[in-house]
């Protein structure tokens, strides 16, 4: 029988994905990582009027240059990094950006440090890439921060990078300004590259964003517009890498793709260049939706860390995997914390990427469980 590559039989397919095909039609699916809202008219319009201009040609392959130019001034102005539109890639979502950036990075046998619990993508792609995941471990007690200090302990020779990702999936962990002002000179000290996702930014409850690229030359700052316009399906995401990087980059990226879709850059345009008050809006309900969550499960005597940003709780259970099939057969999706890696054993994973009446059913269904 024909067997795959070796890398490729290193990795699973994601945890998730599985739990979306035990969905059923009257599940309350928890297991989202997308906002449930609907995109915004003026960008759907966009779409439409660059269809209706013909605009359904590839494009150049770093993305069309009005976007580039929309999104280095973004970063100049919201997040204070010095950059061009020479430096950025528009690419297939963000899932793209991180592929494309382990892989023109990282050699056979090279280490990467990633959060974990964390994103599943990042052990996946170092996987790809032929490089060897080292699992810096976020924990409740320090609101899953990544803290210099304990990632400087896991730095060796080989450490090629490190994936951070403030706010994070699944945790809802913010970094302060002093994690993400360590992690760059972790990186500059020790000429290794941080790939900062930075994906959640925007959704974040009372506390600051900042871009580790503002205090180091070494970064790559990966973003998108999935989460902050409920825009997954478009899938547009962008990178802004240090220049001397971005050639090697675009080899992944245009051998990979090519382009992101023609119509959808100019989606990602609109949605830069438009009114701003869906996004604030989306927070506001998102803020009222974490509350309703972390106090019912707090109520039921459920440990439960308070996320300050994304989506996500991560609560702490003696058996998740028992509570996820329970809920499951009451039509409630969760997801088991060890899907993001192995320290999230002993978790689960809520999102409220869903309706304010659903969140309150599910919170009712897991009360009953009484476990
Ligand atoms: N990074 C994180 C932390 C995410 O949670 C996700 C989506 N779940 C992504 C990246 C991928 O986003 P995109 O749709 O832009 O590929």
């Amino acid at each position: 029988m024909m067997k795959p590559a070796k890398r490729v039989e290193s990795i699973d397919l994601s945890g998730i994905r599985k739990m979306f095909d035990m969905v059923g039609e009257n599940s309350i699916n928890l297991a989202l990582g997308e906002p449930d809202f609907d995109t915004p008219p003026h960008i759907r319009q966009a779409v439409k009027d660059a269809l209706d201009d013909g605009f359904t040609h590839y494009t150049g392959n770093m993305g069309i240059i009005e976007l580039r130019e929309a999104i280095s001034q973004k970063l100049n102005t919201e997040n204070h990094i010095k950059t061009s539109p020479e430096s950025i890639i528009v690419t297939v979502g963000a899932t793209g950006a991180l592929y494309s950036s382990t892989n023109a990075l990282i050699d056979e046998g090279d280490e990467v440090i990633i959060p974990d619990p964390g994103f599943v993508a990042y052990d996946a792609c170092v996987k790809l890439s032929g490089g060897k995941s080292v699992r810096a471990h976020l924990k409740d007690e320090n609101d899953f921060r990544m803290l210099p200090e304990e990632i400087l302990e896991q730095v060796t020779p080989r450490t090629k990078a490190i994936i951070m990702n403030s706010p994070g999936n699944p945790t809802g962990g913010v970094l302060e300004k002093e994690d993400i002002k360590g992690l760059a000179d972790i990186a500059d000290d020790h000429d290794l590259i941080l790939i900062s996702d930075e994906i959640y930014e925007k959704i974040i409850y009372g506390k600051k964003h900042y871009s580790p690229a503002h205090y180091s030359e070494n970064v790559i700052t990966i973003n998108g517009f999935s989460k902050t316009y409920a825009m997954t399906g478009f899938r547009v995401g962008y990178l802004a890498a240090p220049p001397e990087l971005t050639e090697d980059i675009l080899k992944i990226h245009q051998y990979s793709v090519t382009c992101t879709t023609s119509l959808c850059q100019k989606a990602a345009l609109a949605a830069l260049q438009g009114p701003q008050d869906s996004v604030k809006e989306m927070v506001g309900e998102f803020e009222r939706r974490r509350d309703l969550v972390v106090g019912r499960l707090r109520g039921m005597g459920i440990k439960c860390n308070q996320p300050q940003g994304a989506f996500y709780v991560l609560p702490e259970i003696d058996n998740p995997e028992h509570l996820v099939e329970e809920a499951l057969k009451k039509d409630v999706v969760l997801v088991p914390g060890t899907s993001f890696g192995k320290y999230g054993e002993g978790h689960f994973r809520i999102s409220y990427a869903a309706s304010y009446d659903d969140l309150e059913l599910a919170m009712d269904v897991l009360e009953s469980l009484n476990l």
